[in-house]
């Protein structure tokens, strides 16, 4: 599957559409209008992809939903050249846009099919996170740490003691916490003990679970 005029319209009604639910980042809207979602997903979901709903990928996953994507981004408020951890690589879309924001991205996905499939798909669309790591987002990666911004694409009722520890002071965690809905939470480091918490309402997330499978 290519990119096509077809496609390329309907990422600009979906731009627009982010944009009148409040997503203001110009860049992000831009990232929207440029990354095709559709190759994201199942060809036989294509249609829908410019639609701004989740939808299912392998192994009983989702693609999150553009403007929960737009939403996290926008609280993260990443810089290019800045460090920035994402636990749930998933389809790699919220990747993707992490890295057209000229971020270095460190991604940690637990499901092994979604690992290898997603690994290929960046090859092939020359996505170029730093790091790729198949394992379990819980412990994040001190190697690499610290981070200027970590962001959790599953929904977790806590929030991982080791990821707050991979914060620069001044660094921000974007994190919905819950069990069934999830509070997207942002948490930013103050000092080495201090962190403040603001919350931004009620989403729905896939479960951050423990373990490699
Ligand atoms: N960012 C993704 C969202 C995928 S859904 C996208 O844009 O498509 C959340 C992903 O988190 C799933 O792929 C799931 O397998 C993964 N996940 C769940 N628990 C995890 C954990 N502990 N560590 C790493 N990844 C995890």
């Amino acid at each position: 599957m290519e990119d096509n005029f077809k496609f390329q319209g309907r990422r600009k009604l979906l731009a627009l559409e982010l944009k009148k639910k409040g997503i203001v980042n110009k860049k992000i809207i831009k990232s929207i209008e440029s990354i095709p979602r559709h190759l994201f997903i199942d060809p036989g979901l294509s249609e829908q992809a410019y639609i701004d709903k989740a939808l299912p990928i392998e192994s009983n996953q989702t693609i999150s939903q553009p403007y929960t994507v737009a939403f996290q981004t926008q609280l993260l408020n990443p810089k290019s050249g800045e460090k920035i951890l994402e636990i749930g690589t998933g389809s790699g879309y919220q990747t993707s846009i992490l890295c057209f924001l000229k971020t270095d991205v460190y991604t940690i996905e637990r499901n092994h099919n979604l690992f290898r499939s997603t690994s290929k798909l960046f090859n092939k669309l020359n996505i170029n996170p730093v790091r790729f790591k198949y394992g379990d987002g819980h412990k994040g990666l001190i190697d690499n740490s610290p981070f200027d911004g970590i962001i959790i694409t599953a929904g977790s009722p806590i929030v991982p003691k080791d990821l707050l520890k991979q914060l620069k002071i001044g660094g921000r965690m974007v994190i919905p916490i819950g069990k069934k809905i999830h509070i997207m939470t942002k948490i930013t480091r103050i000092s080495i003990n201090d962190f403040k918490r603001e919350t931004f309402g009620n989403f729905k997330f896939v479960p951050m679970l423990k373990k490699k499978d």
